[in-house]
């Protein structure tokens, strides 16, 4: 059995345009609204949102895209902030240790967990 935690995500087979957004067209902003609480709901019922967000983190922000862990890059980008003012990452790169991004990961950074099943 494998144990990699991405053969447990929520979004395994789904739409991946859900989390990333069209390729081939700009999206109207409310499509963009509708399509980011779609995701979340998703990520809210994941069993391995902190293992999916802390693996976005310790990515460079210019790599990353998408809703991961229940967050936008925006939102990711705030909680990167908001660390490297409190001086729990480095200034000017991202957090390379994905086992410290883990244990800075606290349940209000995370999309609260739900019993929510997207599409029922
Ligand atoms: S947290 Fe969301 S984006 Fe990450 S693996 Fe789970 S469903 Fe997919």
């Amino acid at each position: 059995m494998s144990t990699h935690w991405e053969d447990r995500a929520a979004c395994a087979g789904t739409m991946l345009e859900l989390w990333f957004g069209p390729e081939d067209y700009d999206e109207p902003k409310d499509q963009t609204r509708w399509r980011h609480r779609r995701a979340t709901e998703f990520c809210a019922t994941c069993p391995v949102r902190t293992d999916c967000l802390a693996a976005e983190l310790i990515r460079p922000l210019s790599e990353q895209h998408g809703i991961r862990g229940g967050l936008t890059p925006r939102a990711r980008e705030r909680l990167l902030a908001r660390w490297r003012a409190a001086g729990l990452v480095p200034e000017h790169c991202p957090p390379e240790d994905v086992d410290l991004v883990r244990r800075l990961l606290t349940e209000s950074d995370l999309v609260p967990a739900t019993r929510y099943c997207p599409g029922s």
